[in-house]
């Protein structure tokens, strides 16, 4: 790990009407088109259009293309339609900026994030998850070149996409732990700096929540900012340490078992309510949280079945290589899903 280089954004806009900077952004990074649009149908109406419309007025060449999923198929379409540009504009959620992360990798161009809804912490990271015959890959990217967050248009994504960026930093306290267990049983890297940013990040939610939930100004941008520092965190850590452990793998695991899989950050913040349990940590802010923000703390308030919760957790430690509280605790499945309250 030493040493190691850190990549990080260069430029980061966030606030109301934050699109109207592009013309400056694009210019300070000597940033020349044709431009590749990723979004799907309604980030476009949301946000997408109107990104199109600055740049165009502006005299860029920008191309709209449509995607759906991150699957290998959609992301080899893209590549192969012909297109040539010069940077990609990722203008969505979490698929499309992955995609954007996907496409401006292999092809060796900047991207641009240009997140319409706070609800993970991939907005600023250098990670996708690419998912191909089944199974979901995760894929070290460059870092965007810029990230471009319209409050006015985040502000008014969906509760649940809200409630899950909240649920995806809230899991940060279990991962930080994660990894001070696979620092101090594994001699792994540890990076102090990173894991009290990520915490931090996590902090940030928990003291904001009242804001958050009713989307007051300053609640949203403390969350976009709270995302974006997760990322920043990830890449000083080198690795999605800090803000993925047990609570990640969780929601991994549910991801392949689950008929109707939850959104990314629900499920975290459940795997973080029970990775804390089994370590026996004081999560009642974490759980308070989660209720003020309107994170489900009952599986029967979510798309997936209590079995496949529990079948998740339980294969939860399989998941992936990583050394968790799942690799130093046991406690029965039903007693602890129970004794958090889960069921
Ligand atoms: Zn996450």
């Amino acid at each position: 790990m030493d040493p190691h280089q850190i990549e990080l954004s260069r430029e980061i806009i966030i606030g109301n009407d934050a699109y109207t900077e592009f013309p400056s952004v694009l210019d300070k990074l000597d940033l020349k088109g044709p431009a590749l649009l990723l979004c799907d149908e309604t980030t476009f109406d949301v946000a997408g259009r109107k990104v199109k419309k600055i740049l165009e007025g502006d005299g860029y060449v920008v191309e709209k293309m449509i995607c759906r999923d991150v699957t290998q198929e959609e992301l080899e379409r893209i590549k192969k339609s012909g297109l040539n540009f010069r940077f990609v504009l990722g203008v969505g959620g979490g698929k499309i900026i992955d995609t954007a992360k996907y496409i401006g990798t292999e092809d060796s161009v900047p991207y641009i994030s240009v997140p319409t809804a706070p609800s993970h912490d991939g907005i600023a990271s250098s990670r996708a998850t690419i998912n191909k015959e089944d199974r979901r890959y995760s894929y070290e990217a460059d870092a965007p070149i810029a990230v471009v967050a319209d409050l006015g248009v985040i502000k008014n994504a969906p509760s649940q996409l809200i409630a899950a960026g909240c649920g995806d930093l809230l899991s940060n306290i279990t991962s930080v732990e994660d990894w001070k267990l696979g620092a101090m049983d594994n001699q792994e890297y540890y990076s102090d700096y990173a894991a009290s940013l990520s915490v931090l990040a996590a902090s940030v939610v928990i003291n904001s929540s009242d804001m958050i939930k009713n989307r007051e100004d300053r609640g949203i941008r403390n969350l976009v900012k709270a995302l974006i520092s997760a990322g920043i965190a990830m890449s000083i850590a080198g690795s999605s340490r800090p803000c993925s452990g047990a609570d990640h793998q969780f929601s991994h695991a549910l991801d392949f078992i689950a008929e109707t899989p939850d959104n990314h950050g629900i499920q975290c913040a459940m795997g973080a309510l029970l990775s804390a349990g089994l370590r026996e940590m004081d999560y009642s802010d974490l759980k308070k949280t989660m209720e003020e923000i309107g994170i489900p703390t009952k599986i029967n308030d979510t798309s997936f079945t209590v079995e496949e919760a529990m079948e998740a957790w339980e294969k939860a430690g399989d998941i992936r290589d990583r050394y968790t509280v799942l690799d130093v605790k046991e406690e029965d499945t039903e007693s602890l899903f129970k004794r958090v309250g889960l069921i």
